[in-house]
């Protein structure tokens, strides 16, 4: 596929707002094939200076709605003061909103400095002296540098309050009227917030001019809009995403699935997971020909493939009849999508199901889906592996009781009666189930998947102005992916052997090992990863010698 073409391609999304082309050659290499409604209706504005106050969540994109147009205002000076400054509630956010910038102003080489407290203040002096355009920070750590005058904001034209009612509940109100008030009146004010309480009205009456007001999926579908589905939730956390849909996957045994994603990167990696599992799925993207996209499509219909992992962009126009699921990977970056996504099962009365994997900060994205729909989405439980377990058994039975209405059994009669001498029939019958099962997937060989906190744990705890979070316990563990499984006889302590023997890691360093049919999934401390690697790539396990790499659906 060649660039050339994706960038057309992408032209009639984003460049249609008007970015420039380092920014639009930036989103083409994220993957990002269209912008989401907040940043259709903000980026155009935003370029033309004016103000805004948007309504809406994490998750619907809004980071880039105010990022793209910041970076498209930078001037080339790196050494001035910044030259923009986003006020955001958490370090965690700081910190996201921080890499988004620095991502999308890749081509541009922009520089951009995250301030929040608890890290130490020298670093950010240093960059702070070597002179940043954009500040990403939280407005307790931004107001300790105004005052011991290491920051300066005369120079910024845009300023950003991000999540401006968490700002609020977390008490910043006073440090966000104190920053702004160090910076030129004549600034571009940007204020984004999931909730409209009249304290935030208030603080963009004093704030902002005239500003362009968007609040995103306001409008009620009509019941008779709906169709016939069956709704349901996961939360997991961003890390056991893939795993989760494939356990969800198992349970479900869907006969012909769409499973939405939000960028081709992912779409390659959730294909290339499911593959993994052993599920013939296929993946759609916006980047293929027409010609390559109705090949897929046939293979969907004729039963070859049983899942198809797509943008929405791809799947526009997609129209299949015999579609029993559709999968959300993410929650849509807007209500309006998915109503649109599920409408594409369900059809003639027939009932649908519709799936929908929610990271913990996206819970807030599900309220204002149901608020749009009228209906609620029930919140379940992940199958646990006894879950799974029951399902392959439950499915083992079901293709033994299809396979007793066949008319061809008694050629196997023989086989029976050559061992009926000596064993009885239950026996038999047993040890043939056991084969018949170990075929079709066998026993789950897996671990259970934690489930997170509830709701907006990634918030606790909430106290002003200590931006703060522990690290999460798993914090520098990375998982590795061997590309070697059951099926070719290994055993943990196979692996367990060849990462002592050909990497001298010590056997107790190693973490969780997990092994599928294909493929295994085994834990070792991050600063040893790249060793294990390099040993085990240059190693032979059962006789074979497996792809070794990080796995991708890790942060
Ligand atoms: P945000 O609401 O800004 O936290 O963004 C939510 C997620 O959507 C982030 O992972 C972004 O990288 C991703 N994202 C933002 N805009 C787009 C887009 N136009 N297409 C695909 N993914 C996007």
């Amino acid at each position: 596929m060649a660039m050339d073409e994706d960038l057309v391609e992408s032209e009639a999304g984003f460049a249609g707002l008007g970015l420039r082309p380092e920014l639009l050659h930036a989103l083409v290499s994220l993957g990002y094939e269209e912008p989401t409604p907040i940043q259709r209706e903000s980026i155009p504005p935003l370029l033309a200076g004016h103000d805004l106050v948007g309504q809406a969540a994490t998750g619907t994109g809004k980071t880039a709605a105010f990022a793209l147009p910041i970076l498209q205002s930078l001037t080339s000076d790196r050494d001035g003061g910044p030259q923009a400054l986003a006020l955001v509630p958490t370090r965690e956010l700081a910190e996201q909103v921080s890499q988004a910038v620095h991502r999308y102003g890749r081509d541009l080489g922009v520089r951009v400095l995250p301030v929040y407290g608890g890290q130490p203040i020298g670093r950010q002096l240093q960059a702070l002296q070597r002179g940043v355009q954009v500040v990403v920070g939280t407005p307790g750590r931004v107001l300790d540098h105004i005052s011991r005058g290491t920051l300066h904001l005369g120079e910024v034209r845009t300023v950003v309050l991000d999540e401006a009612d968490e700002m609020l509940d977390m008490g910043f109100a006073d440090d966000i009227e104190a920053i702004l008030a160090e910076t030129p009146a004549e600034r571009q004010t940007v204020l984004f917030s999931a909730t409209m309480p009249p304290r935030i009205d208030a603080i963009a009456r004093r704030h902002l001019r005239e500003p362009v007001r968007i609040q995103m999926g306001r409008e009620v579908a009509s019941p008779g809009e709906m169709p016939l589905v069956r709704q349901s939730a996961y939360v997991v956390a961003r890390a056991h995403k893939a795993a989760a849909l494939g356990r969800i996957l198992d349970v479900e045994a869907p006969t012909a699935a769409i499973v939405f994603c939000r960028t081709r990167e992912e779409v390659d990696q959730v294909t290339e997971a499911l593959n993994g599992r052993g599920y013939r799925a296929e993946a759609l993207h916006g980047g293929m020909s027409q010609d390559q996209r109705d090949r897929v499509m046939g293979r969907l219909r004729g039963g070859s493939t049983e899942l198809l992992v797509a943008t929405d962009v791809a799947a526009r126009g997609l129209d299949v009849e015999q579609l029993t699921h559709v999968i959300n990977f993410n929650v849509p970056a807007a209500p309006e999508a998915y109503v649109h996504r599920i409408g594409r099962v369900g059809r003639a009365g027939r009932e649908g199901v519709a799936i929908t994997l929610v990271e913990p900060r996206e819970q807030r994205m599900l309220k204002a889906i149901e608020r749009l729909t009228g209906r609620r989405i029930p919140l379940e439980r992940l199958p646990t592996v006894t879950d799974l377990r029951a399902r392959r058994l439950e499915l083992t039975r079901a293709s033994l009781q299809a396979a007793l209405g066949d008319d061809d059994l008694q050629r196997f009669r023989v086989v029976i009666d050559s061992l009926t001498d000596e064993v009885d029939l239950e026996n038999i019958a047993l040890a043939a189930v056991k084969l018949l099962h170990e075929a079709a997937g066998g026993d789950v060989d897996e671990q259970e998947i934690p489930s997170p906190a509830p709701a907006r744990a990634e918030r606790e705890p909430r106290e002003p102005r200590g931006d703060r979070r522990p690290r999460s316990s798993d914090a520098g563990v990375a998982r590795l992916f061997v590309g070697i499984g059951r099926r070719a006889g290994l055993r943990p302590q196979d692996l367990v052997g060849a990462i002592v023997g050909e990497s001298g890691l010590p056997a107790k360093e190693i973490g969780a090992i997990q092994i599928t049919d294909r493929f295994s999934l085994v834990e070792v401390p991050d600063p040893a990863a790249e060793r294990v690697i390099q040993a085990l790539s240059r190693s032979t396990i059962r006789g074979r010698r497996p792809t070794v790499r990080r796995e991708r659906f890790q942060r």
